[in-house]
């Protein structure tokens, strides 16, 4: 079983191999399904955006049964994402929380734009439009669209936050080292993730 630190060392050596075209696709094997089918233990859970762009088994060149993925645009934390969260950590057990927003997320740009969107909608960019607030204050001078991705940033780093405050579970299992939660950024055109560190 991983540590945190080592299911981090993981993600970080899958996203190496991802970025220098030298991904290993590992366990996708009929093996790896039977082994699986037995049960799964990831060790680590990812909570990515819904875009297309962004898949985090290929970003981090990991296979069946190795990470937990939920995707929602705009990686914010609702109340359904929370759940899994949490199923992933309890039942699951996984050692390490990514929280993974992206380079050019059409959704960041929306609210950053006030662009009109649909009620449903209008839940994620009322999320997007607190980290639009930190992202002002933070860097005040930025072009539009280097600001867009400062509000990107800054919104993973807002769902991390907020799992952390909303879920008993998760503030216990961080307390006893069992788990840790980052967040991280990732280029779409580089492939590169950036880990935005930080404690929560
Ligand atoms: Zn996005």
């Amino acid at each position: 079983m991983l540590t945190p630190q080592q299911a981090l060392e993981e993600l970080k050596a899958g996203n190496r191999r991802f970025v220098s075209g030298r991904s290993l696709f590992p366990n996708v094997s009929p093996e790896r399904r039977k082994e699986t089918f037995a049960g799964q233990k990831p060790f680590a859970t990812i909570i990515a955006c819904s875009d297309s762009r962004t898949p985090p088994s290929y970003i981090f060149d990991q296979g069946l049964g190795d990470i937990f993925v939920i995707r929602v645009a705009g990686n914010i934390c609702g109340k359904t994402v929370l759940a899994s969260v949490e199923l992933g950590a309890d039942h699951c057990v996984t050692k390490l929380i990514v929280v993974l927003g992206h380079r050019k997320c059409g959704v960041v740009s929306m609210a950053v734009k006030n662009s009109p969107v649909s009620e449903a909608v209008r839940e994620i960019i009322n999320k997007i439009k607190h980290a639009e607030l930190t992202a002002k204050l933070k860097n005040p001078d930025l072009s539009e669209d280097d600001f867009i991705e400062a509000v990107s940033r800054e919104n993973a780093r807002n769902t991390a936050a907020e799992l952390m405050k909303r879920s008993i579970l998760i503030k216990e299992k961080t307390i006893r080292g069992e788990l840790e939660i980052t967040a991280a950024w990732y280029d779409i055109e580089s492939g590169e993730v950036e880990w935005l560190g930080g404690h929560y």
